[in-house]
């Protein structure tokens, strides 16, 4: 019944002389000491909710009941404390009984303070926006055979992938398997239209313009898939010998949160008005072909109002733009501040052989500077993404090792 072991430290308090009652209209309150702020519910919640055998399937953590109506119209005949079990025990007007244990009510509680704590440390570590001045600050290094042999380095990367967005991982061996391995470590690749593995060459008839050694603006991967990629793990296996090759970085977040400070109006547009991102080829042995398309804004916000996802990659911005006329050029121009603003907050590093770049694909803008490859020195990356679905699952399974509901 225990959630998280770390959330009930800050949760789990003496037992004390709690009194329950039924609060007008609708809710109901624990009162756990004088002068502490009450838990207080709803009582359709607490209905919804019921924990015994009749309502809840305590194996597969799943709801028994309300699968036609929802439970609004019953209500609450009498409430009461026990105190010997720490348990708040209902009677509802339909004769039904529940039982609530305090603990898993305190886990609950609709509190903004208990709300945030669970949002942050369960649901999703919050990002930490950083600007050019702060990348040797927020820059993580990682041992490449301690993460793939140490839950807790395992962990650690994770983390910092969720909150820094990116991380650097040293001393991976000469194999093309790196990118696929670590993939595997965290869960499941994510199959593209570019296969399991890409390679990132110097190919003659390149079908993607990463594969020639021009410079590669700054971008996201993928903008052309609902389904976007959601981390990119870059190994180097050789590094271009030429003074080019080099990395370029910028945190597409704080980029989007200058913009909505600095140029508020340009925000709003570069929020709103979707962009046609398209990518039409072929890839791979079979030259399967392609045809993808995603209209969406450049910047992506959630539910909460909080950045979620970035949109830019100016080899894959189609020329069919399908707004109306008149946003198109307000469009232009908003969009060129957050170029503007992107490049001056980018930072430039160049991996070595044995590194393994890996960031958030849904954060990140990258890119790399034109190099030139020679006779025994081809530039040679193998890249492979993962979803964040799969990472965020196994950052609560390392975290919470125990949880069962
Ligand atoms: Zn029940």
């Amino acid at each position: 019944m225990l959630t998280c072991r770390h959330l009930i430290g800050h949760l789990r308090r003496q037992a004390s002389t709690a009194v329950a009652r039924v609060l007008a209209p609708g809710y109901v309150e624990v009162q756990e000491d004088k002068g502490q702020t009450p838990l207080k519910y709803p009582q359709v919640w607490l209905r919804d909710n019921c924990q015994c055998p009749e309502c809840f399937h305590a194996a597969t953590r799943a709801r028994k009941s309300h699968w036609e109506r929802g439970p609004v119209n019953i209500k609450v005949a009498k409430v009461d404390y026990n105190q010997e079990h720490q348990k708040l025990e209902v009677i509802w007007q339909d004769q039904h009984k529940s039982s609530f244990d305090l603990a898993w009510l305190r886990e609950r509680d609709f509190g903004e303070v208990a709300r945030r704590r669970y949002l942050d440390e369960v649901y999703k570590p919050p990002a930490q926006l950083w600007g050019k001045t702060q990348f040797e600050a927020v820059r993580k290094e990682f041992n490449y055979q301690d993460v793939i042999q140490e839950d807790a380095k395992l962990q650690a990367w994770l983390e910092a992938l969720a909150v820094q967005g990116f991380a650097i991982l040293k001393g991976a061996p000469d194999d093309i398997n790196v990118a696929k391995n670590l993939a595997e470590r965290i869960g499941y690749i994510k199959r593209t239209t570019y296969g399991d593995v890409f390679e990132v060459k110097s190919k003659p008839n390149a079908g993607n313009y990463a594969y020639l050694m021009t410079p590669l603006p700054l971008h996201t991967d993928m903008p052309y898939y609902e389904y976007k990629a959601g981390i990119n793990i870059l190994h180097t296996l050789v590094q271009s010998a030429s003074s080019g090759g080099a990395n370029t970085l910028t945190d597409g977040f704080n980029v989007a949160s200058e913009m909505q400070r600095l140029h508020p109006a340009d925000f709003e547009i570069l929020r709103s008005v979707p962009v046609n991102w398209f990518d039409i080829g072929h890839d791979g042995d079979a030259l399967r072909p392609f045809h993808s398309i995603w209209r969406s804004p450049v910047i992506c916000l959630d539910v909460e109002g909080r950045f979620a996802r970035i949109n830019q990659n100016t080899t894959k911005r189609d020329s069919r733009f399908t707004v109306p006329l008149e946003q198109a050029v307000a469009w232009y121009r908003a969009y060129d501040k957050f170029l503007e603003l992107a490049h001056s907050e980018a930072v430039e590093f160049k991996t070595q052989a044995g590194d393994v770049f890996v960031f958030n694909n849904l954060r990140m803008l990258h890119g790399r500077t034109a190099y030139e490859d020679a006779p025994g020195n081809k530039r040679h990356l193998v890249g492979a993404y993962v979803d964040w679905d799969i990472i965020y699952s196994k950052l609560r399974t390392l975290k919470y090792p125990n949880a069962k509901d």
